[in-house]
C-alpha cells in the first residue's frame, strides 16, 4: 500500500520549494481553469472573442502566470507576491464582465485569489477589505447596467456575493490562525524537548563519569538480561572473566563459582540471574574467573520497578574483595595453626593432671583443690582451642543426609537436662515427629546444643527454654526461645561475629569466648540454610535456624 503524505509533510515539502515555484503553484489552479475556458471559447462561445474585456482578462491571466516565474520574488519584499492574487481579481473582473451575460458564473473564480490572500496571513485587514470589495466591484458593472430597472435578485446578488467571499476569507483566516497557533505550540514543545534532551544527556554524562570513577563494577540490565548500562570497571571485568567467544554480558556470568572456588554456580544462583528474578540482596560472595586470576567478588542487587510496581530490570554491583577474603583466610590459617600447636601441650597438661589426681592420696588437700582448678581451666582452654580450630578451619565439613530433626531435638534436650536443672530452667519441646530435613546430624546437633546451652546460660534467674519447629515443603524452621536476660537489638545484630559478646553477658560476668554462634552460623550456611536472632533486653531471645528439606544444588 502506498503511504499517503501527511498534511504536515506536504506543508514541509511546499516550504522547501523556491519562491517562484511556490507563487506559480498557488496561481496554477486558477490559470488552468481560465486556460480551459479560453481554449474552448472559440468553439462554444465564439462571440466572446469580440469582447475586448474578456480577451484582456484572458491575456492578463497568461501574463500573470508568466510573471509568477519571471519575477525575482527573492529580492522583493516578502508580501510582494500578493500583487498576483490582487491582479487576479482584476483579471476575473474583466473576464466576468466581458463574458456577462453569457457566462455570469465566472465571478465564482474569485474564490481562488481570495483563498490565497486569506491563507497568506499577511496584510490581514487589507486582504479582508479586498475579499469583500473585490467581488463587489466585479459584480457592480452588470448591476449598474440594469439601472434603473433593478430587481430584488440583482441587489441580493450584488451584496450577497461579496459577503459570502468575505465569510470565506474570514473562515480561512480563523483556520490558519488556529493552525499557526498549533504550529507555534508544537515548535515551542519541540524546543522544550530539545532542551530537556540536552540536559538529560548532560546528566547522563555526569552519571557515567561518577560511575566510571568508582572502583566497583556496576551494571544495569533489563528483565531479559540485556545490558542497559555498565561502568568502566564492569566492562574490564567482563573482558577479563569472559571465556573465549562469550558476549560482553555473559562474561561475568559464565565463570562464576561458589565459595569453594571450583563448583560453577548453577544459573539460578548467579548474581545477575537472581537480580533479574527480582531478588534484592547484599554481600553475596562469589568467585569470578579461573585461577590464577580468580577474584572474590561481593555482589549486591536492587530490582528496578516501573511506576506500576512491575519488575523492569535490576542494578547489580560487583566489588572486588579478594584482598579482604585473602587476609581473612590468612588470619584464619594463623589462628588454626596456633590453636593446633596449643592442643598438644594442653592435652599433655590435662593428661598429667588427670594422672596426678587419680593417684592423689598422699597429696595435701589444698594441693588437690588447686590441681582441680588447674584441671578445670585447662579443660576450658582446650574447649576454647577446639572452638578456635573449628571456627578457623575449612575442615568444618558437613555430610548432609535426610535427617529427622525431632530426634536431634530430643537428644539435645537430654544432654542439656543437667545444666537446665542446675539453673532452674524448664526445657520444653514442641516439635512434630518426624520432621525431615537435609542436614548433617552431627553438625546440626552441635548447633542445636550450642543454642540450647546458650539459652540456659543466659537465663541466670531460671525460666523456660522452648524449642519449636515448623516446616514447609522447602524449609524447616527450628526456633530456640528463652525467657532470660536477652540483649539490646543492636547487640543481637552482631552476635554471629567472631568473639562478639553482648554487653548484657559481659555485665553479668557470664563466661564465654564469643565463638559458639559464629560456628553455628557457619554450620547452617554450609547447609544452604540460615540463622537469625531476635532479642530484647530483659525479655529473652529467640534464635531461628532455617534448613532446607531437600539438597540444594551448589550449596
Ligand atoms: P559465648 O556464649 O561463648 O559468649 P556465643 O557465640 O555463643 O559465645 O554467643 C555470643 C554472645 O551472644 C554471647 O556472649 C551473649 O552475649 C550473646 N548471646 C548468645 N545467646 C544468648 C541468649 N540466649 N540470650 C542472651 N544473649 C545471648
Amino acid at each position: 500500500m502506498a503511504a499517503h503524505p501527511s498534511p504536515r509533510g506536504v506543508a514541509l515539502y511546499f516550504r522547501k520549494l523556491g519562491r517562484r515555484t511556490q507563487v506559480a503553484l498557488c496561481q496554477l489552479p486558477l490559470f488552468l481553469i481560465v486556460s480551459i475556458i479560453g481554449l474552448v471559447t472559440p468553439l462554444t462561445w465564439p462571440t466572446l472573442l469580440s469582447s475586448p474585456a474578456y480577451v484582456a482578462g484572458l491575456a492578463l491571466h497568461v501574463l500573470l502566470f508568466v510573471a509568477c516565474f519571471l519575477t525575482p520574488w527573492e529580492r522583493l519584499h516578502s508580501s510582494a507576491y500578493l500583487v498576483i492574487p490582487v491582479l487576479d481579481l482584476l483579471g476575473i473582473g474583466l473576464l466576468r464582465n466581458g463574458a456577462a451575460p453569457l457566462l455570469p458564473g465566472l465571478a465564482i473564480l474569485v474564490v481562488f485569489p481570495i483563498i490565497w490572500l486569506a491563507a497568506s496571513g499577511m496584510l490581514v485587514r487589507t486582504n479582508l477589505v479586498l475579499s469583500a470589495v473585490g467581488p463587489f466591484l466585479i459584480m457592480l458593472p452588470s448591476t449598474v447596467a440594469k439601472f434603473p430597472h433593478f430587481t430584488a435578485a440583482d441587489i441580493t446578488v450584488l451584496l450577497l456575493f461579496p459577503l459570502t467571499m468575505l465569510a470565506v476569507s474570514l473562515a480561512i483566516r480563523f483556520a490558519s490562525v488556529n493552525m499557526r497557533g498549533q504550529q507555534r505550540e508544537l515548535q515551542e514543545m519541540g524546543e522544550e524537548l530539545r532542551k530537556l534532551l540536552g540536559e538529560s544527556r548532560e546528566r547522563e554524562k555526569l552519571l557515567m563519569t561518577i560511575l566510571d570513577a568508582t572502583d566497583v563494577g556496576i551494571v544495569a540490565v533489563d528483565s531479559n538480561g540485556n545490558q542497559l548500562l555498565a561502568n568502566n570497571m564492569m566492562r574490564r571485568w567482563q573482558q577479563a572473566a569472559a571465556p573465549a567467544g562469550a558476549g560482553p554480558s555473559e562474561g561475568t556470568e559464565q565463570h562464576v563459582f561458589a565459595q569453594d572456588k571450583i563448583t560453577p554456580l548453577p544459573p539460578d544462583k548467579r548474581p545477575l540471574r537472581r537480580a533479574m528474578d527480582g531478588e534484592s540482596f547484599a554481600d553475596y560472595l562469589v568467585w569470578i574467573g579461573e585461577a590464577p586470576d580468580q577474584r572474590a567478588v561481593s555482589t549486591a542487587a536492587r530490582p528496578l520497578m516501573d511506576d506500576g510496581g512491575r519488575l523492569t530490570g535490576a542494578v547489580v554491583v560487583f566489588s572486588d574483595v579478594t584482598g579482604l577474603v585473602e587476609a581473612m583466610a590468612a588470619n584464619q590459617e594463623l589462628v588454626s595453626n596456633v590453636s593446633h600447636e596449643f592442643r598438644s601441650p594442653l592435652n599433655s597438661i590435662i593428661g598429667n593432671i588427670d594422672l596426678v589426681l587419680e593417684d592423689s592420696d598422699g597429696l595435701p588437700e589444698s594441693t588437690v583443690r588447686r590441681l582441680a582448678v588447674v584441671q578445670r581451666n585447662s579443660e576450658r582452654l582446650l574447649d576454647l582451642v577446639s572452638d578456635l580450630t573449628l571456627e578457623a578451619s575449612s575442615a568444618l565439613t558437613i555430610h548432609p543426609k535426610r535427617t529427622d530433626i525431632s530426634g536431634l531435638v530430643e537428644t539435645s534436650i537430654g544432654s542439656a537436662q543437667a545444666q537446665a536443672e542446675r539453673s532452674a530452667v524448664a526445657l520444653v519441646a514442641d516439635v512434630p515427629s518426624p520432621l525431615w530435613a537435609y542436614a548433617d546430624p552431627l553438625r546440626i546437633g552441635q548447633a542445636l546444643d550450642n543454642l540450647v546451652s546458650n539459652a540456659i546460660k543466659y537465663s541466670p534467674d531460671g525460666g523456660t527454654v522452648t524449642i519449636s519447629a515448623t516446616g514447609t515443603r522447602k524449609w524447616v524452621r527450628l526456633a530456640v526461645q528463652d525467657t532470660g536476660m536477652g540483649m539490646a537489638p543492636e547487640d543481637a545484630a552482631k552476635v554471629f561475629s567472631r568473639f562478639f559478646r553482648a554487653e548484657s553477658a559481659r555485665e553479668a560476668a557470664i563466661p564465654g569466648a564469643g565463638l559458639g554462634l559464629s560456628i553455628t552460623k557457619t554450620i547452617l550456611e554450609r547447609h544452604g540454610g540460615a540463622i537469625a536472632c531476635a532479642s530484647a533486653l530483659g525479655s529473652g531471645s529467640t534464635f531461628t535456624m532455617t534448613l532446607p528439606v531437600e539438597s540444594i544444588p551448589g550449596s
